[in-house]
């Protein structure tokens, strides 16, 4: 075997390797917020590619006079459940239908199971220089005066330079989640995430017998939801195929 076909063959290994890592870290738990070892050794709750990103990126802004905190990071399958199942009973006893119930929950918080914050990729920010009043994330606060305001302007000048990217983006032709300034996604990860995410049968996996409204969510639903909300993100953070 000459030189040439052997580091053929060396740099063949190497790739199969690099895919086989690839696929146990984007294992069907981990994708779906259940798998939370990886990211319990790291007190922010972030995988270790991403903190490392977002420290950088944090350092930068400190440099500009802003003190990045992260409000949300990784969320597991069960918190999440629990955060639908107390909107979902909360609404009820306002007086919602089951649908109107559903849609209003989906405006912001996701299925369990369906959240980018499952994935050790995703981080929901504020400036952590100004003192908190009230709820943070709220969109009036990264506008006009409002407190986030120039951590906003300076995220959406510098935060790609990092690989972050805002998946909900502030454009009317996206469907899906509402406009959420503070949330950003790394995004060398997250895209092949979600390309990986999509090849799970959602169908399947989405149900749990503890779901308040579970009834109401049907394949057709599942599908919709997909389409609108899972998909209904910025289209730099789409998996080209
Ligand atoms: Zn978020």
């Amino acid at each position: 075997m000459n030189f040439k076909s052997l580091s053929l063959l060396v740099l063949i290994i190497n790739l199969k390797l690099l895919f086989a890592q690839n696929e146990l870290n984007f294992s069907q738990d981990l994708l779906m917020g259940k798998e939370d070892s990886k990211l319990f050794s790291n007190s922010i709750g972030l995988l270790s590619e991403t903190a490392a990103a977002f420290e950088k990126m944090k350092i930068a802004a400190q440099k500009a006079g802003f003190k990045i905190e992260i409000v949300s990071a990784y969320r597991s399958f069960n918190r999440q459940k629990d955060i639908w199942n107390r909107k979902y009973r909360s609404n009820e006893i306002n007086g919602f239908s089951p649908d109107e119930n559903i849609k209003k929950i989906i405006e912001y918080s996701t299925l369990p199971g369906t959240s980018r914050h499952h994935w050790g990729t995703d981080v929901d920010i504020i400036d952590g220089s100004i003192p908190r009043q009230g709820d943070v994330l709220i969109t009036e606060k990264f506008h006009g005066d409002g407190p986030y305001a120039a951590l906003r302007v300076w995220m959406e000048e510098n935060a790609s330079q990092f690989g972050f990217l805002r998946p909900y983006s502030m454009d009317s032709e996206r469907k899906g989640f509402k406009y959420e300034p503070w949330h950003y996604s790394y995004a060398p990860l997250a895209i092949p995430m979600l390309k990986a995410y999509l090849n799970l049968d959602l169908n399947l996996l989405l149900v749990p017998e503890d779901l308040e409204g579970r009834e109401y969510i049907t394949p057709l639903f599942i599908k919709k939801y997909i389409d609108q909300n899972i998909l209904g993100i910025s289209s730099s953070l789409k998996p080209s195929n």
